[in-house]
């Protein structure tokens, strides 16, 4: 059966579904939201195709309506996660050794049903669960979820197919196996589909995981796990673990067959697992691959050539959207003085207009922050904006956390471009504005580029040609994802492969080739045909 060579084209995008008024989709996600809030689920771990309930839970609830849950889940103890382990090297074998035709028909009925039967159930968990508004869950849960399944598989096609080339006399080929052990996959909550592609990338080369969802995004992260049972995966090759990120982590780096960590979230977390790896190295049986997205400090750079409703527009969609919780999302802008009034009027009209409430409500733009720990962080930073003489706050400024964890969208004007909100990732809806004078744009390009120890995204803003290469140029090393003329947000899989180095992580490029060859250990196999029978060279002779 599987005799040939395969050959998979690159795959279109998934289009977008727009929820507009009066739309059957919009019909349909608003009964599904009604069904969902409606009903209390019990979430267990799942571990070699088997549901665990441990006893010891914790609720799941939504951002914008925390009184209200949306169901329990069970959490990990040291038995399940030990479990875990051995579930997934158990099922290695015959995963790694079944064709990759085979794991590839896997990932893309999950798209289909992604795509089809669970579009509903996945967007709209998504949006209670995460506080995403409709089209942000769309984009994120069902496009960019099926987006990854597909293009691995052409991805994936394209390395399978890479052989290297045989003179006379020999064969030589390439096999690319599955890393020797398992792979930790430790998911953030802000996206439904990096959850999806930090196991589905790595299983699709054969590899298996213990999965370590964030707490906070278990609604959907728990019916991704049982669409991709439903569409052929087999028992062990994903373990689904809830529970203590401190206990799952140090517990799975002790493992001698801990092959690789495959990770998005914050630096402070991917810094420990790094650190715990390194502790343990002498332990493990190869050097385990570490691949990690962590955090941003994200810039739109205004050059005087560029146009001032384009540049508040981007801001405006760039800073806020999913209430500033991107890794790519915009939270400092360069303006030049000249163009300053005229941006700073349609910024605070579009921000006027801006409505903030719950994800039911289609009006509102802006939702809930993730919960209260980040709320209080990121009003922390505005209140430092307040207290200092060096900010102005222009927009916004405000929280009320009694419901919902509500932040209406800041923008804090500075007067020092090195301010505290200039440099941290804050992680929510703050924007923070340093207005240069025309003169020094070179300069505060130079500023811009070594103000943060990040370099994730960033974009330039300019109809001069010249200028938006000089910008191109100062800032090479600033961001992995640059943008002229757009908002740094809304990278596509296939179309603008995602990552950032610096403080940024490992910029191992989610959505391309690049992130998975990180996941295969390659064997070269060379045959000789006819080997040599005497030890003596003709430079011997004489
Ligand atoms: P986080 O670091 O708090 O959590 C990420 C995951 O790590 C969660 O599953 C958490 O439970 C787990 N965890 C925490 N401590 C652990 C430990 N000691 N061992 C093992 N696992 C542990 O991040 P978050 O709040 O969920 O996500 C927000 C962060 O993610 C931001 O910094 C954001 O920039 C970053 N992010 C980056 C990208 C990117 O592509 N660069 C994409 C999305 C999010």
């Amino acid at each position: 059966m599987n005799n040939a060579i395969f050959k998979f084209d690159s795959p279109q995008n998934e289009p977008i579904l727009q929820y507009g008024k009066g739309s059957k989709e919009r019909e349909q996600i608003i009964s599904e939201l009604n069904r969902i809030s409606s009903e209390q689920i019990e979430i267990p771990l799942i571990i070699g195709g088997k549901e665990i309930r441990t006893g010891k839970t914790a609720k799941v609830v939504m951002p914008h309506n925390h009184g209200k849950t949306l169901g329990i889940y069970h959490q990990a103890t040291e038995k399940e996660i030990h479990l875990a382990i051995d579930e997934a090297l158990k099922a290695k074998e015959m995963w790694e050794n079944l064709s990759w035709i085979e794991r590839s028909s896997i990932m893309l009925r999950a798209a289909e049903l992604l795509s089809k039967k669970y579009r509903n159930l996945i967007v709209a968990s998504t949006m209670l669960g995460q506080d995403k508004n409709v089209y942000q869950a769309e984009i994120d849960a069902a496009c960019e979820v099926i987006d990854y399944l597909r293009y691995n598989v052409y991805f994936a096609s394209t390395i399978y197919n890479d052989q290297p080339k045989s003179e006379f006399g020999q064969l030589n080929r390439m096999e690319y196996r599955a890393l020797e052990g398992f792979v930790f996959t430790v998911s953030p909550f802000n996206f439904t589909a990096i959850a999806s592609n930090l196991n589905m990338s790595v299983a699709l080369l054969g590899n298996t995981t213990v999965w370590k969802p964030a707490t906070t995004s278990l609604l959907s992260n728990y019916y991704l796990m049982k669409i991709f049972m439903e569409a052929g995966l087999p028992a062990g090759v994903l373990n689904f673990v809830p529970g203590s990120g401190s206990l799952i982590g140090n517990t799975v780096l002790k493992h001698k067959y801990l092959a690789g960590i495959h990770f998005t979230g914050s630096n402070r977390t991917f810094n420990s697992l790094w650190r715990g790896v390194t502790e343990n190295l002498t332990n493990y049986v190869s050097y385990p691959k570490l691949v990690g997205e962590t955090g941003g400090k994200d810039f739109i750079f205004v050059h005087n050539s560029a146009n001032p409703i384009e540049v508040a527009t981007a801001i405006v969609r760039g800073a806020f959207e999913y209430q500033g919780q991107k890794c790519s999302a915009a939270s400092r802008s360069y303006i030049p003085k000249s163009l300053w009034n005229e941006i700073k009027e349609h910024l605070l009209n579009q921000v006027s207009r801006i409505k903030v409430g719950g994800v039911e409500n289609f009006e509102n733009f802006m939702n809930a922050v993730i919960d209260e720990n980040s709320f209080d962080n990121i009003m922390n930073y505005i209140e430092l904006a307040k207290k200092s003489n060096e900010c102005e706050i222009l927009a916004g400024g405000t929280g009320d956390k009694s419901v919902g964890y509500f932040i209406q969208p800041t923008i804090i004007q500075t007067t020092n471009p090195y301010f505290t909100t200039m440099q941290e990732e804050i992680f929510g809806p703050v924007m923070t504005i340093y207005v240069y004078d025309d003169k020094d744009y070179q300069e505060t390009l130079d500023i811009c580029n070594k103000t943060s120890p990040y370099a994730l995204t960033g974009s330039i803003f300019a109809n001069d040609k010249y200028a938006m290469i000089q910008a191109c140029k100062t800032l090479r090393y600033a961001a992995g994802n640059f943008y002229i003329n757009d908002k740094p947000t809304g990278a596509m899989v296939g179309l603008q492969p995602f990552g950032g180095a610096r403080g940024s992580g490992t910029n191992d490029k989610a959505g391309g080739s690049l992130n998975l060859l990180r996941w295969i250990s390659p064997r070269t196999i060379k045959e000789t045909f006819l080997p040599a029978q005497d030890f003596k060279y003709p430079f011997m002779e004489i």
